[in-house]
């Protein structure tokens, strides 16, 4: 066990290293022990054990119409090299989740819900950013102490991993992102979307179809509200920001792609 708590110490100190080659990496300095690898893992596991619990959209189409703008936004990310998996789940409520290493969660609701491919890549971006920043692990890392996920992690009992799992999901697979986490996820968000030559106000603008949605009919964004915090200054923050990002080059969205997309969730 202390071989492992040292081998955690050392790979706690590498990521940090590891971070500083282009001087302002996302993680640079925050305290993290769960090698990517092993981040990977712990999705794959949490994912294998909601499965159960969710309704997979059965239409290869529309899958790959969420997969495909995901990977797009994701190419401009720290983690373009992991593989990521965007899902869309058969709920008529309005939502989008992110659980650790790339794996991302889209409602059918929400797809209805949005007006422009623009919104979807708005949320895509923002919740992209919450696993590129490394959110849930960073807080596992606090909540569970480095130590005790560090020799967990760094062991080879595998049942470890599947308990940890376990143990997040228990506590709320989306469990609610601090405020800090939340405007991380913003601010990181609005410059893959210029990156990707996606208008960055594209964010604020799905954030309004959320309010939107709340008075219209509050129960359909009741669970996004209760994990994503949202007010109308945050918006109007997220809309300032907006106008200081860069945006390289003019993505245009395909006309009528969404349009099928969402026939097709009819
Ligand atoms: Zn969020």
């Amino acid at each position: 066990m202390i071989h492992r708590y040292v081998v955690a110490l050392s790979s706690l100190a590498l990521l940090a290293s590891a971070c500083t080659v282009d001087g302002d990496s996302v993680n640079q300095w925050d305290v993290n022990v769960f090698p990517l690898d092993v981040e990977w893992q712990l999705g794959e596991q949490m994912a294998a054990q909601l499965a159960p619990s969710l309704t997979v959209v059965d239409d290869e189409a529309v899958q790959a119409y969420v997969q495909d703008r995901g990977d797009e936004l994701v190419a401009h990310t720290e983690l373009a090299e992991r593989p990521w998996v965007f899902t869309v789940i058969d709920d008529p409520t309005v939502n989008a989740f992110a659980l650790p290493g790339g794996r991302i969660y889209v409602h059918s609701g929400l797809l209805q819900a949005i007006e422009t491919e623009e919104q979807l890549l708005g949320v895509l971006a923002h919740e992209i950013s919450h696993v590129e920043a490394r959110h849930s692990t960073e807080r596992l890392t606090t909540e569970y102490g480095i130590s005790l996920v560090g020799a967990a992690l760094l062991g080879d009992d595998a049942g470890l991993l599947e308990q940890l799992a376990t143990q997040v999901l228990t506590a709320g697979a989306t469990a609610k992102f601090s405020r800090d986490d939340e405007r991380e996820a913003d601010r990181l968000g609005l410059v893959t979307l210029g990156e990707a030559g996606e208008a960055p106000e594209s964010m604020a603008s799905f954030f309004r179809v959320l309010l939107a949605e709340q008075q219209r009919r509050p129960s359909s964004v009741e669970q996004f509200f209760a994990t994503h915090p949202l007010t109308e200054d945050r918006v109007d923050d997220v809309l300032e920001r907006s106008a200081g990002v860069e945006r390289v080059g003019e993505r245009r969205a395909e006309p009528g792609l969404l349009e099928a997309v969402q026939a097709r969730l009819r």
